[in-house]
């Protein structure tokens, strides 16, 4: 093989509860580091609609009510990769979710001269984001945000920015939702987080932290996997 796949650029699976400030982080590694973000349910939307040979297969499946089987994914990451240049990093979003799955991705990066360089999880304290979550609310007009306890506007039940007296609060923004997410988080990475601990790629980043320090701490994650192995 021509490629070195120590020196391909960097390729992550970004992994986080609802609320860990996930999709902010890989926002930032778009826009800082040009990295592309692989998210198999977006990428298998967008075959469907353009119809590729891939998305015309996953059509038909689903038109079955059957769910789309791993060589499928397999074959829009292998496309995907196809078309991203060798410099720019990918970062693995709701994929791998199984063990089957974490194999196929090896391959798969092989194929293209990539290593996976890191299993990045963005950790939350239970209880801080059941504070975070359970206790925010926006104004109704201008969408300001604000929070019973830690953010509330300077005039009782004005809105700072926009003067409306009238807010609102997502339904779904409780103590139990927050606990549900978070189980089932736990449930869908359990069975590939071994995998990947095993081979020494999990690093683990608070993810209560404030935005700009967890992307600093993310970076040097990433500079450290750049560096050849010894
Ligand atoms: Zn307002």
């Amino acid at each position: 093989m021509a490629a070195q796949p120590s020196t391909a650029a960097p390729a992550l699976i970004l992994l986080g509860p609802p609320g860990a400030g996930k999709g902010t982080q890989a926002q930032l590694l778009i826009e800082r580091r040009g990295m592309v973000q692989l998210s198999t349910g977006d990428m298998l939307r967008a075959a469907v609609a353009a119809g590729t040979p891939v998305g015309q297969e996953a059509r038909a499946i689903m038109e079955r009510g059957e769910l789309v089987p791993d060589s499928v994914v397999s074959a829009l990451i292998d496309e995907a990769l196809g078309r991203i240049p060798a410099g720019q990093g990918v970062i693995f979003d709701g994929y791998p979710r199984t063990v089957a799955q974490a194999e196929a991705l090896d391959g798969l990066l092989a194929r293209h001269a990539r290593r996976l360089s890191r299993v990045i999880e963005l950790q939350v304290d239970e209880e801080a984001l059941i504070d975070r979550i359970s206790g925010r609310f926006a104004c109704a007009r201008c969408g300001a945000g604000y929070h019973d306890r830690h953010k509330r506007p300077r005039a009782p039940g004005v809105c700072d920015v926009c003067g409306s007296t009238e807010f609102r609060r997502r339904p779904d923004d409780t103590a139990e939702t927050v606990r549900t997410r978070l189980a089932e988080y736990r449930a869908k990475t359990a069975p590939i987080l071994p995998v990947y601990e095993a081979r020494g790629l999990v690093a683990r980043v608070d993810g209560m932290a404030p935005i700009e320090e967890v992307a600093r701490a993310i970076d040097r994650l990433l500079v450290d996997a750049d560096r050849p192995h010894p």
